[in-house]
């Protein structure tokens, strides 16, 4: 589905963007994964070629709060494979204190990579995209973009953040060929969702209509998709990925 596609995916490492870069490479993609550390961009290089011996791989770690090592990341990626077909802005974490509590500093963290990293890597990713006259930029949502969560209200102001940036770019984009949606997992079995409260996750579990948590992999076929061809007349949607959850 992605034969002579080259991708970047911002915290392909571990968790859900690790499945995405799985996905692609089993769809002949070239695949480029970001980290947020060298050591832990060398060991998902090291796993996806030990699974992928023949596939074309890259591993880097740029500082997603900064522009400028994104663009040279970016450039990089460019010049070596000769185009970016495909950029995942993945990465993104996430917190639960209260308002009483919260700690503006981190609310701005979140912000710098949640928000502002997405708008960085959006912004280079089109600006190469139009040049070589299209692509596609998915960005990784939340359904708490949906509904709000009752503490931590930096993450989903974050997710509500990324809906607006998709589907305002979508608009933006169309006419240089460039498409852009977003993915909104629920509950997905990650390491970000080992943090949570036992107590936190049982009543959102009785929440989802298919009655269990998503696995990475399923929540990676949306980003196949929507990556793919078969995906080429739909821009500017927030797909949500969820077992129906109902809040
Ligand atoms: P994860 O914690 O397993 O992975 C997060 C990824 O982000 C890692 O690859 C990590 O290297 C990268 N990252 C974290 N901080 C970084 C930083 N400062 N600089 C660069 N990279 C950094 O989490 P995940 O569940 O796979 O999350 C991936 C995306 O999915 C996130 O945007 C998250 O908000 C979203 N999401 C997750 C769930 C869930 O239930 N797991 C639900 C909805 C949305």
């Amino acid at each position: 589905m992605l034969n002579g596609k080259v991708a970047v995916i911002t915290g392909g490492t571990r968790g859900i963007g690790f499945e995405i870069a799985r996905k692609y490479l089993q769809n002949h993609a070239t695949v480029v994964v970001f980290g947020s550390r060298k050591e832990t961009a060398d060991k998902a290089y090291a796993l996806l070629h030990q699974e992928f011996p023949n596939a074309s791989i890259d591993a880097m770690a740029p500082d997603l709060s900064s522009y400028h090592s994104i663009l040279e990341a970016l450039t990089k990626v460019k010049s070596t494979y000769g185009s970016l077909d495909i950029m995942v802005n993945n990465a993104g974490v996430s917190a639960n204190d209260r308002i009483y509590e919260y700690d503006p500093e981190n609310f701005e963290k979140i912000m710098a990579l949640n928000v502002n990293a997405v708008f960085y890597g959006s912004k280079i990713a089109a600006e190469i995209m139009k040049e070589q006259g299209g692509g596609v930029i998915l960005n990784t949502s939340s359904i708490v973009s949906l509904y709000g969560q009752p503490s931590g209200c930096g993450y989903p102001t974050s997710k509500f953040a990324v809906n607006g940036l998709t589907q305002s770019l979508a608009r933006e984009l169309g006419k240089d060929n460039i498409r852009v949606n977003a993915v909104a997992p629920g509950v997905t079995e990650t390491d970000m969702m080992k943090a949570v409260p036992k107590e936190i996750l049982k009543p959102i579990i009785e929440k989802i209509s298919l009655n269990r948590i998503g696995k990475p992999e399923e929540v990676a076929d949306a980003f196949l998709f929507l990556a793919s061809d078969m995906a080429s007349y739909i821009t500017g949607v927030v797909l949500p990925v969820d077992g129906a959850t109902i809040i």
